[in-house]
C-alpha cells in the first residue's frame, strides 16, 4: 500500500488524489480474531502542508470474524474517515507516530490503526444474539434447550450488577 509522494514533497501546497481498492498484506490483516482479507476501498487526498503531509480519506471494507456469543462465522462492514498528519523522519518527535522517508509512503499501518480504533469491542452476528448454552453448547438462536432457566437468570443478575456499579462509578 505504497504511495509515490516524490512529486508532492517538493512543493508546499501540492496535493495528490488517492484512490485504490487493495487488500491489506496478509502479515498485517489479523487483529482481535478479525480477518481483514477483503479489499479496502480508499479514497482521499494527501496534501503537502508546510512540509507535513496531511492525509484525509474515506475507507470502507468488509471483515470476517466469529460472533463472540454464538461463534458462528460472520462478516461486517466498517467505514470510517481517516485524518492523519505524517512528518518527515528527521522532524519526528515521540508523539508523532507516522513518518515518511524518501519517495514512498506506506499507508498500510495508518489504515490498520484507524480500522482498529473503530472496531467494535464485541463482534456480534446480531445485537439480539442469544449465544450458546453454557451447559450443552447448543446455539440458542437455533433452538431452545432444556438446561434450565436458573442459569440464565443467574447470568442476567450478574450483568445487571455490573451495569449498576458502572453507573455509580460514572457519577
Ligand atoms: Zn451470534
Ligand atoms: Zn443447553
Amino acid at each position: 500500500m505504497k504511495i509515490d509522494i516524490s512529486d508532492i514533497i517538493k512543493n508546499q501546497g501540492a496535493s495528490l488524489d488517492i484512490f485504490f481498492n487493495e487488500k491489506i498484506p496478509e502479515s498485517d490483516n489479523k487483529a482481535f480474531n478479525c480477518v481483514f482479507d477483503r479489499p479496502v476501498k480508499f479514497t482521499g487526498t494527501l496534501e503537502n502542508n508546510g512540509g507535513e503531509l496531511l492525509l484525509q480519506a474515506d475507507l470502507d471494507t468488509v471483515y470476517s470474524s466469529a460472533c463472540d456469543r454464538c461463534a458462528e462465522p460472520m462478516e461486517s462492514q466498517i467505514a470510517l474517515k481517516v485524518e492523519e498528519e505524517i512528518v518527515t523522519g528527521d522532524k519526528a518527535e515521540a508523539d508523532e507516530i507516522y513518518v515518511y522517508d524518501g519517495k514512498y509512503l506506506d499507508i498500510g499501518k495508518i489504515i490498520m490503526d484507524n480500522i482498529l480504533l473503530k472496531l467494535p469491542m464485541k463482534q456480534l452476528c446480531k445485537s439480539t444474539c442469544k449465544g450458546l448454552c453454557p451447559k450443552c453448547g447448543c446455539n440458542l438462536n437455533e433452538k431452545q434447550c432444556n438446561c434450565g432457566d436458573g442459569d440464565a437468570n443467574m447470568h442476567f443478575g450478574v450483568l445487571k450488577n455490573i451495569f449498576n456499579n458502572s453507573g455509580k462509578n460514572g457519577q
